[in-house]
């Protein structure tokens, strides 16, 4: 099933707002097993959108359009498309009572207020649980044309129609698809086309080695599987590689996706570390709170980087208990009791120093794991021996410190981060037990 995006409006195509609709339709389209072909966008003008539409009904098999329901001057989306669906723009019964309701009292009902609760004749309407113009569904040519605002919040309630405001506000709005919101009414489309390839996926999320490295490990892995495609994408520091299979059969899709996926884990190795839509930093916050284990840092190049992602998950203060950044090397020694004669004979960018810093921050905080940060952030400071990049990484706990030496390439910024990402990364294999 290939469907069409078509959002409207001058801001969109002057740069002024970021496109977000789009890629939140295409998003949920695609968790659908809905392909999206085409994304356009177009002014907030009758003659453009009425091309737009034109073409997009000429080759999508659903279209889902925004923008442009408002009651104003330039909200031309209803009068164009019941335009081509060659109907008249009437009002939405439901939709007026709603908008009485919100203004009893307040403001007084004009005509352009009234713009806003048109629908196309015979359009099936889906309401706005969180504003003033329904979402509708007419069609064009045969083919099902979804209209929804333009304004994101009342998008993501259409779409998931669960959040509905309380009270009698929310009763002239009830729409056909009560509960499922448009999604369930997008399902029941793509059941009613019949034949859909159904797609299976997983993302597996690596961390340690760039997508050029893994793109060959991966090489050939979906040779000759019928349906299969494997994509990369950078979400730095991250790499997704995503393994996807499509089949009309769901069943035989999923078998070959499973099939395939010991033969990436082997390959990819180490450097993966987990499936899904979870990021290192949620995996490693859940991981904590789930063994309920507890951590604590000391940081020098990073100076808290790694502290702050420890504690943005809710409810961290259940494993995080604290961290020392301890820039100068005064700090290592007063805050972590590291020892001046390792700082002095080894540097503070050093092996032995990181191990005294996670020793000491595991007593002094009185955790189950720490973890030690040290190292040439740059741009001045590296020596032929340590170069700008070499990072020295401690991980602390009762079965003893483990280390790990890194050497970055790259600015201080990135430095910085993939030290704080690989602090985080100790964490994880340490919760592997
Ligand atoms: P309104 O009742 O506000 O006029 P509308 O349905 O007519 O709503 P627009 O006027 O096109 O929609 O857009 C309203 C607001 O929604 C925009 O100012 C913008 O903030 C946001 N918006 C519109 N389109 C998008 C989009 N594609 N991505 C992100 N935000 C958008
Ligand atoms: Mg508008």
């Amino acid at each position: 099933m290939r469907a069409e995006i078509l959002t409207i409006g001058d801001e969109l195509c002057r740069g002024e707002i970021v496109n977000t609709n789009s890629s939140y339709f295409a998003a949920k389209l695609w968790d659908l097993d809905i392909t999206t072909r085409w994304m356009t966008s177009c002014v907030d003008d009758a003659a453009d959108m009425t091309a737009a539409l034109e073409v997009a009904v000429s080759r999508a098999d659903l279209v889902i359009c925004s923008g442009g329901l408002g009651p104003t001057e330039d909200d031309l989306t209803v009068d164009v498309v019941a335009a081509l669906a060659g109907v008249a723009a009437v009002e939405d019964p439901a939709a007026r009572a709603n908008l009485e309701r919100r203004f009893a009292g307040r403001v007084a009902i004009t005509p352009v207020q009234l713009r806003q609760v048109r629908v196309p004749a015979g359009a099936r309407v889906h309401g706005n649980p969180g504003g003033l113009a329904p979402c509708f569904e007419a069609t064009i040519r045969g083919v099902p044309v979804i209209c929804l605002p333009g304004i994101p919040r009342e998008i993501f309630t259409i779409f998931d129609g669960g959040v509905r405001p309380a009270g009698r506000a929310a009763e002239g709005q009830r729409g056909p698809f009560d509960g499922g919101g448009l999604l369930g009414r997008l399902a029941e489309l793509r059941e009613a086309r019949g034949n859909v390839e159904r797609v299976a996926r997983t993302i597996y999320r690596v961390f340690g080695r760039g997508e050029s490295q893994i793109s060959e490990v991966c090489r050939g892995i979906v040779d000759g599987v019928p349906g299969a495609t494997i994509h990369y994408q950078v979400k730095f520091p991250e790499t997704l590689v995503k393994l996807v299979v499509r089949d009309h059969d769901g069943a035989a899709a999923a078998a070959r996706l499973a099939a395939m996926d010991g033969q990436l884990r082997t390959r990819v190795g180490g450097f993966l570390y987990g499936t899904g839509e979870e990021n290192l930093v949620e995996r490693v916050g859940r991981r904590l709170q789930d063994q309920q284990t507890t951590v604590a840092t000391a940081e020098s190049c990073t100076g808290g980087m790694l502290g702050e992602m420890l504690t943005r998950l809710p409810g961290s203060s259940r494993s995080f208990r604290g961290g020392a950044i301890t820039y100068a090397n005064d700090e290592k020694i007063r805050q972590l009791g590291v020892s001046p004669d390792t700082l002095v004979a080894h540097g503070a960018v050093s092996e032995e120093v990181v191990r005294e810093m996670a020793s000491g921050a595991l007593a002094r905080f009185g955790t189950d794991l720490a973890v030690a940060i040290s190292g040439v952030a740059g741009p001045d400071g590296g020596t032929p021996e340590k170069p700008v990049g070499t990072v020295w990484l401690a991980l602390a706990s009762a079965r003893g410190v483990t280390t790990k030496k890194i050497g970055f390439p790259g600015a201080r910024d990135l430095i910085r981060t993939l030290a704080s990402w690989w602090g985080l990364r100790m964490i994880d294999e340490a919760l592997d037990g």
